[in-house]
């Protein structure tokens, strides 16, 4: 482990950040909160219009070059407006960081061609992206996948099936990760673009506990003939490429994670301020203190972690992949316990969904299972002070 990772210290946002961050959060206020829950409670898609919008506060293509149409976003930058948006709407920030993670391999392995045909309808919110990796026999053993890709006269074709895609049922195109090779392991992954009205392409909606807002499917390939121009990057490069933006990914799932545990943290707060009971506000109680102390410590370490990870990733940092693993596995397992309390502390009311502390404990029950789940991150964080893989 370095030194920097021991020393390094600073906690400021500037002035343009803080500017950024205040505008998003107006609109989301105005625009967005309003609408949330009745949008939740019928499963209905986030509008399109505020996916649009999030262009303009440099969300869609946050941290991609301005040549290729981004913001040129620090991690540190683009992790607070994730927050944000988690904070008021875990659906739509999924709905930004899958599209982001899904351009983002397109970008750093795509040629000009793909760039072009593909890049400027995802980042003006035109249209959706998916990321497509986990299949039913494959989940945290990623590299060993089965969806294969055969090469053909135009291309390759396609057969296989990826499981629990978001935005699977409403995607326009995606990037699917497909076996090329024959021996096996993550040399033989390829990464491909794939358009939902390829011919021989399906995909089923899945119910779920909670993100009601961004639909989850299984998507079918049946012989779809993917051209052979919509590789990314070289045969046999896809899973490299996977592993570098899941790591970035899992920095994003950590501040997704601490925008729902502010959020339950306010609530609690709040209500612990209005609610009476023995004839005063129960948040004289000393238990309700404890509550709401444990709840403000574990906001304030994830958010230390959160921008603890994104200056590593900004900075290069070798370690970054490491503090990326450690932010997610912590605010994860965070958030529940935050929203786990402000539900204790809205007593009868909490478990009703009159009030939103139950909708932002099943918004953010996921969080602690994708983009590998944590007992994957303790893995992996163990592995760099051990010098041993557990998953060899
Ligand atoms: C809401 C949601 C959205 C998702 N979106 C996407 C998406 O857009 N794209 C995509 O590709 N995938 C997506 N996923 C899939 C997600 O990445 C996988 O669910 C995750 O990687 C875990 O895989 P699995 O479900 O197959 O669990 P498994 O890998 O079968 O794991 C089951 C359990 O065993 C544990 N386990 C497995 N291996 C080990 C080990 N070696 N040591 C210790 N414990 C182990 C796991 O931690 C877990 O507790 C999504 C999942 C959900 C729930």
């Amino acid at each position: 482990m370095s030194d920097e990772l021991r020393y390094s210290m600073r906690f400021e946002l500037t002035a343009e950040q803080v500017e950024l961050r205040d505008a998003l959060r107006r609109y989301l206020q105005a625009e967005v909160a309003p609408i949330v829950d009745e949008y939740e409670r019928e499963s209905r898609m986030v509008p399109a219009g505020i996916v649009r919008k999030m262009h303009e506060f440099g969300l869609l293509g946050g941290m991609l070059g301005e040549e290729d149409g981004g913001f040129n976003l620090p991690a540190t930058t683009y992790g607070m407006l994730i927050a944000e948006v988690a904070r008021v709407w875990p659906s739509l920030r999924s709905i930004v960081s899958t599209s982001n993670l899904a351009v983002s391999v397109l970008t750093d392995g795509g040629s000009d061609y793909l760039k072009r045909r593909y890049l400027p309808r995802v980042l003006s919110g035109e249209a959706i992206a998916s990321f497509a990796l986990s299949e039913p026999n494959i989940g945290s053993d990623a590299a060993n996948l089965e969806t294969r890709a055969t090469a053909s006269g135009q291309g390759w074709t396609v057969n296989g099936r990826k499981l629990y895609i978001s935005l699977g049922p409403v995607c326009e195109l995606g990037v699917v990760f497909v076996r090329t090779g024959g021996t096996g392991g993550p040399g033989d992954v390829s990464c491909l673009v794939f358009e939902s009205g390829m011919p021989g392409f399906s995909v089923q909606s899945l119910p779920k506990m909670g993100m009601h807002s961004c639909p989850l499917g299984e998507l079918l390939f049946e012989d779809v003939e993917i051209p052979r121009e919509n590789l990314i990057g070289a045969e046999g490069k896809g899973f490299a490429l996977a592993k570098k933006y899941l790591t970035i990914g899992r920095c994003v799932v950590a501040f997704s994670a601490l925008g729902i545990a502010e959020a339950a943290c306010d609530a609690a707060i709040k209500y612990a301020a209005e609610r009476m009971q023995f004839g005063r506000p129960i948040a004289g109680f000393q238990l309700v203190q404890q509550m709401v102390a444990d709840m403000l410590t574990l906001v304030e370490t994830s958010r230390l972690l959160c921008f603890r990870a994104a200056d590593a990733l900004d900075r290069g940092s070798p370690d970054s992949a490491y503090l990326c693993s450690m932010a997610k596995r912590h605010a994860t397992d965070a958030v529940l316990r935050v929203a786990e309390l402000s539900l204790q502390v809205h007593g009868g009311a909490g478990y009703t969904s009159l009030f939103p502390v139950e909708r932002y404990y099943r918004d953010a029950r996921h969080l602690s299972i994708v983009e590998g789940t944590n007992q994957i991150q303790a893995l992996l964080i163990a592995q760099k002070a051990l010098g041993v893989s557990a998953l060899k």
